[in-house]
């Protein structure tokens, strides 16, 4: 019998999950259809342009403990820039460093470290602010445990609770929690929002921080290679599994379209759907956790690319309240004084039926009050990403179907694993979720890397209730 251990996908998951096992000395095979790894967190070559874009700007927390041990490990970690400082505009005014909002830690410890510049917003009046710190001190008080008696309902209900006005919801909630969980707070599960809120916010004062990769995405991976070499692994780029091997009761290999590697063990990290067309009907009636697939949905994120011929933007990033962008993102200047801007639309099935020059008006449109140097600076190029499978759709009833990484009492084949961003991770579809699951199969199947610990909570928020 062969002692290899078969990875489906070189998405986040399965990177996590090959390195964990290659440091544990299990000869891994890891299969990947596209001929570059990083999955959905990667980069692709413009054709028109023949730059390198990431196919959406990716953005790590600082409480993403396990994404950043996998770049420590991957040896990229100082690849990542930390910005403490977020810039939120309402989009009327010009954005710049002195007269936008910031929303940054001062000295105190977290829940109370960014209370001094909620006071110092001016997007927000102050009975708006009121509303804002009544809203978090709810969730603090609810706690980290007590989140699961939310399990079935939406965020605006929580949010409705808790006493938020519409505009509130409008302008504060919703730009945050639809660019961590890519669903509006209507339709978005609570637990997945006041998980971002509780551990993204008040729990710890480097939470918050937001890591941008100052390379494109794709280059972050460039040692997993050699790493999984050295640790007697192999990977296979642009090669697709097309079935896995079931003989009644454990999974003996998989089936690609370069021939049969026979396997010890089989951890699958592909999305959902792509499971579902690989997995024969005896595996799907022996494994409980294949049950439930069809009851994935998805929820698209739109990226567009925007060179200008000037400087249009001197922040980093600006974060929208209300309107039709979410974020934008300045990827720099080059030599001849061009630059790049990116604006991201998460939640958009509105956009996804636009085509590109309808988009670029839109979001241009979107941006000009905030940035007017966009009115009079020539678009040299511009290059709109739909990503219409982008996410899982976090919905209130999800969790109940996501799966665990190995087989449950209600049976399974015991040698496969499942992992991916929207298994049971505990984490809503990020690239934390996928690289905590990848870990967690990984355990599972041998590996050796322990269970990373959360960012400690501090004590003033655990006073307050959050534990
Ligand atoms: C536009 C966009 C923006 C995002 N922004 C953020 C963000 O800012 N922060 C954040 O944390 N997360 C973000 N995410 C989410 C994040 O990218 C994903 O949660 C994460 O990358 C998922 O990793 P994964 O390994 O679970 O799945 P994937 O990355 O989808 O990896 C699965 C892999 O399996 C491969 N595959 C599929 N079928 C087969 C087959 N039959 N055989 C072999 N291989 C196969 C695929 O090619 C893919 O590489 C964003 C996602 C998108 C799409």
């Amino acid at each position: 019998m062969s002692d290899r251990i078969v990875i489906l996908g070189g998405g986040l998951a399965g990177i996590a999950a090959a390195i964990s096992l290659v440091d544990a000395g299990c000869p891994v095979t890891l299969i990947e259809t596209r001929k570059r790894l990083g999955g959905r967190a990667t980069s692709f070559v413009d054709p028109r342009t023949g730059a390198v874009l990431d196919n959406c700007q990716h953005v790590v927390l600082g409480c993403c403990t396990n994404l950043l041990d996998l770049y420590q490990r991957l040896e990229v970690l100082d690849q990542i820039q930390w910005h403490r400082t977020l810039y939120w505009t309402d989009g009327k005014q010009e954005a710049d460093a002195n007269g936008t909002d910031r929303f940054e830690a001062n000295w105190l410890p977290a829940p109370l470290h960014l209370g001094k510049s909620l006071r110092q917003m001016k997007i927000f009046n102050r009975v708006e602010k009121r509303q804002i710190r009544r809203g978090m001190l709810r969730m603090l008080r609810l706690g980290i445990r007590r989140r699961a008696a939310w399990e079935g309902k939406t965020f605006r209900q929580f949010l409705d609770e808790a006493g938020q006005s519409p505009e509130v919801i409008d302008r504060f909630w919703n730009p945050i929690v639809v660019s961590a969980c890519n669903l509006e707070v209507d339709a978005v599960g609570a637990p997945h929002a006041l998980q971002v809120f509780q551990e993204g916010f008040l729990g710890n004062r480097f939470s918050y921080a937001m890591g941008l990769s100052c390379v494109p995405l794709v280059e972050l991976y460039g040692t997993v290679e050699q790493h999984l070499q050295q640790g007697g692994g192999e990977i296979q780029l642009g090669v697709s599994a097309k079935s896995i091997n079931f003989d009644g009761h454990r999974v003996t290999g998989v089936v690609t379209t370069e021939g049969l590697i026979e396997a010890k063990a089989v951890i699958s990290t592909l999305p959902f759907d792509r499971l579902d067309k690989i997995i024969s009907e005896p595996l799907r009636r022996a494994d409980a956790r294949l049950h439930h697939l069809d009851q994935f949905d998805v929820s698209p994120i739109l990226g567009v690319h925007l060179v200008f011929d000037q400087e249009v933007m001197s922040l980093p990033h600006l974060v929208f309240a209300g309107g039709d962008v979410h974020w934008i993102f300045n990827k720099g200047m080059d030599g001849t004084g061009q630059q790049h801007i990116h604006a991201v639309i998460s939640g958009a099935d509105q956009w996804m039926g636009l085509d590109e020059a309808s988009i670029v008006k839109r979001v241009l449109a979107a941006i000009s009050s905030a940035l007017p140097a966009v009115k009079s600076a020539q678009l040299l190029v511009h290059r709109s990403v739909k990503e219409k499978r982008a996410t899982f759709a976090a919905t209130p009833e999800i969790n109940a179907y996501r799966p665990g990484p190995g087989p449950s009492a209600l049976g399974g084949a015991p040698n496969l694993y499942l992992a991916g961003d929207w298994s049971a991770s505990g984490w809503p579809a990020t690239m934390e979720g996928a690289t905590r699951s990848g870990y967690a199969a990984a355990r599972l199947a041998g590996g050796t890397i322990e269970e990373v610990p959360d960012i400690s909570i501090s004590w003033p928020a655990r006073l307050l209730g959050l534990r």
